[in-house]
């Protein structure tokens, strides 16, 4: 049997409320638990408004439109992210401007921000990569400083903390994803979260074909893509989200195992992830490795492999895109630490639903490996 890098754990009400929406018909996004989903979530976070939609890009998308980025702006963010903060400012004619990250956190380092600014900064995408958070006050006193927008990309960690406020608490607009494999999940869905009522009411046109509230139906001034999220997903992401302090309490206890276990690989030059910075405790939303070389990753990996153990690699650096630079984006750019996060880092399982049993056969190979 494989061990999969990600299980979702689907034991509370899932099934119940599902099965509420099949026998009441409420299946599309008009039904009653997207907005009992935004209204239980925005609370969380101590937001006060919530826009649910499709999937974590899309609430990228959203937001960085609603906020009026346009064809000409610059918009600072990390190399090392997945492609959706980059590809939704390309989008918009909009350019991404990279930063290098921080070699202990993987973030984005702050320190290395505001050399990027010019007149043409418009935004900062923050995104918490992994388990620990961004440090954000740094971030907020540059976006106050030169007057930029804060987009806080927070999909991979629902229920984390800075300094003790929530992330997704950050942002002008923060954005979420519950994609399968993050902390809590509606299979596909995302959020967006702002606490300013106008930016509310244009984040939820841009998510519905920008309907306009007072037109007649059916006459648009803008063009907005189908972005909604059905009542079937909410029914799934309502009985998630009764039980993420559980689940954060399982991610905790993976990573503090596998911290334990694997401690041993320090000594052998590979790197664990960062077990706390001064602002929080790492969330362990993966637990990654770094190899000391892309030789030595490799042939772990395969190892793990041949044991049935599946592993993920590291997000590829946006400056190293195929796609971003036949686009002529990011040419003969240079961030040494996200190339070698990319090459030498992957990630073993950790899912919510990954048993313990599971974790001590990833050990017991790990250390067959080096045996
Ligand atoms: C998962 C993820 C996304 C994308 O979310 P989808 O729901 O898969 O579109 C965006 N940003 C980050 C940081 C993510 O981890």
């Amino acid at each position: 049997m494989v061990i999969p890098v990600n299980t979702p754990l689907l034991a509370g009400n899932e099934l119940k409320y599902l099965t509420e929406c099949v026998t009441t018909g409420w299946i599309s996004s008009d039904g009653p638990f997207v907005a009992k989903f935004e209204q239980e979530f925005s609370k969380y976070c101590h937001r006060n408004f919530g826009i649910a939609v499709s999937n974590g890009s899309a609430a990228l998308d959203i937001a960085l439109k609603a906020l009026e980025i346009q064809a000409g702006d610059e918009v600072i963010m990390p190399t090392f992210t997945i492609i959706s903060p980059a590809q939704s400012v390309t989008a918009l004619g909009a350019t991404p401007v990279l930063v290098d990250s921080d070699p202990h956190t993987w973030n984005m380092d702050v320190k290395l921000v505001e050399a990027k600014i010019t007149s043409r900064t418009k935004a900062i995408v923050v995104v918490h990569i992994y388990g620990i958070p961004v440090d954000m006050d740094p971030i907020i006193a540059l976006a106050k400083k030169y007057k930029l927008k804060i987009i806080e990309d927070a999909a991979q960690l629902h229920g984390q903390t800075y300094k003790g406020k929530s992330c997704g608490s950050f942002g002008d607009i923060s954005t979420f994803s519950f994609y399968a494999n993050k902390n809590i999940t509606s299979g596909e869905g995302g959020m967006v979260l702002t606490d300013d009522k106008a930016l509310a009411e244009r984040c939820r046109k841009l998510r519905n074909l920008c309907f306009e509230p007072n037109q007649p139906r059916f006459v648009h001034h803008e063009i907005g893509w189908n972005y909604r999220i059905s009542n079937l997903q909410a029914a799934l992401a309502v009985a998630q989200l009764e039980q993420i302090e559980h689940f954060l309490t399982i991610k905790r206890s993976m990573g503090n195992f596998y911290q334990q276990k694997l401690a041993f690989l320090k000594e052998k030059g590979y790197q664990l992830p960062v077990i706390q910075t001064d602002a929080s405790q790492n969330l362990y939303w993966v637990f990654g490795i770094v190899a000391p070389s892309e030789t030595e990753k490799e042939a772990l990996v395969k190892h793990l492999n041949e044991q049935k153990i599946g592993t993920r690699p590291f997000f590829w650096a946006m400056h190293e895109q195929p796609v971003f630079l036949k686009k002529g984006f990011f040419q003969n750019e240079q961030h040494p630490i996200a190339e070698k996060l990319a090459r030498c880092g992957f990630y073993i399982p950790s899912g919510l639903g990954t048993s313990q049993e599971q974790l001590e056969k990833v050990v017991y190979q790990i250390e067959k490996y080096f045996a």
